[in-house]
């Protein structure tokens, strides 16, 4: 069997791995920069929420094939409490009734639109006179980053405090990567170098800065508090280890959070322990899948544009099946590395 070299042993690299040895491939090594597992990387960073109410049918089914192993490994911490987004505005309302439609379409029967009342009833700590609706998803909730990253580690060769300096080609195949500890030959390669991965390719990946503000300990609100979401700016909070984690992509969540949840307003925010990483974003938001443009022997695995933990379980194994030639589980061709080059980038509004 041929030996598979991979760069970045984030949730992305370390799920192809693991599905690689599913499948039988028994050469196969993960080459990261880091000194251990996790470190460095965005999947040490993210909050741990799952969902499967997207816009696009792609996205809906990576993470309804997702959800399947999610189920099936309890290690993973999938714990289904919701993902609750509400609208201010009608316009938003109708953007999340036009991704209803097509998570329905895609078999998501349990996502649902919803009053303003029944919004309130999902999440009592709420109180904010402007929100008119939204969209609730029973299904959705929470996975453990660490603990999907440890699962896939296992049984996995992983060579720490390598960094990958370059590519060696010949023609339109990669031959070996160049690392700080020497060259690495192999016969398919994969990029999963998360918001790193320009390096390798010319995959066009940017890192995207987002940061999380978590409040001190407190029991103000319960760990089953379903994800919930201001779809109109983005603002969204959870519960996690005992604190409540604060996001807004672009302000300070801080005074969002007094206004919209009064029993946040006398709970301190800890800045001493917040966090930031980075996003994998694409041009479209949307993961890049497949054998890469330039090479034919170098898969990519990345762009997931901060969905990368929860569509790791699909990614990973419909990379795995690609690069031992079996049937994919799915089909991503909306994926393909190619479709910016065809003017074929995916056209649909982010929920978040
Ligand atoms: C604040 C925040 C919250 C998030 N919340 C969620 C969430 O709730 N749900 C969700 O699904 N996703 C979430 N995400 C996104 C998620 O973290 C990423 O999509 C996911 O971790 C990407 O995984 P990856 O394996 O592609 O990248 P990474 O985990 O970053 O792994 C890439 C690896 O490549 C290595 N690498 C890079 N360059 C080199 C090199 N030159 N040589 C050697 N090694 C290299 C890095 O060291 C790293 O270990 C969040 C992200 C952030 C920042």
């Amino acid at each position: 069997m041929s030996r598979v070299v991979i760069i970045g042993a984030g949730v992305m690299g370390l799920s192809v791995a693991a599905h690689l040895h599913e499948l039988g491939a028994d050469d196969v090594v993960v080459v990261d920069r880091a000194r251990a597992l996790g470190e460095g990387s965005s999947t040490s960073r993210a909050t741990g929420g799952f969902r499967a109410q997207f816009a696009t049918e792609i996205n809906v089914r990576l993470s309804l094939l997702a959800r399947e192993e999610l189920r099936a490994r309890a290690e993973m911490g999938y714990r289904p409490c919701g993902y609750l987004f509400l609208a201010r505005e009608e316009a938003t309302l109708d953007v999340l009734r036009a991704a209803q439609r097509v998570q329905h379409a895609c078999g998501l029967t349990e996502a649902r639109m919803i009053d303003a009342r029944e919004a309130r009833e999902i999440n009592p700590a709420i109180d904010d006179p402007l929100v008119i609706g939204g969209a609730f998803c029973p299904t959705d909730g929470f996975i453990t980053p660490m603990d999907v990253l440890r699962a896939y580690a296992h049984g996995v060769r992983i060579q720490f405090e390598s960094e990958v300096t370059g590519l060696r080609t010949s023609g339109e195949r990669v031959t070996a990567i160049e690392t700080t500890r020497g060259l690495i030959e192999g016969d398919l390669f994969v990029n999963a170098a998360g918001a790193w991965a320009r390096q390798f390719g010319g995959v066009p990946v940017e890192p995207v800065e987002r940061h999380v503000l978590p409040t001190v300990a407190t029991a103000a609100l319960p760990d089953t508090m379903p994800m919930t979401i201001w779809a109109d700016d983005g603002f969204h909070l959870r519960v996690r280890d005992g604190r409540v984690l604060l996001l807004a992509p672009d302000a300070d969540p801080e005074a969002r959070a007094r206004q919209r949840v009064p029993c946040l307003k006398e709970i301190a925010v800890d800045r001493a322990n917040a966090w930031s990483g980075f996003y994998e974003m694409s041009p479209d938001h949307h993961a890049i899948v497949g054998r890469s443009m330039p090479f034919v022997n170098l898969f990519l695995a990345n762009g997931s544009s901060g969905h990368g933990v929860m569509h790791a379980p699909a990614i990973g194994r419909i990379v795995a099946e690609m690069i031992v030639g079996a049937p994919t589980s799915l089909d991503v061709s909306a994926l393909r590395p190619s479709r910016f080059a065809e003017g074929c980038a995916i056209e649909a509004p982010a929920l978040l």
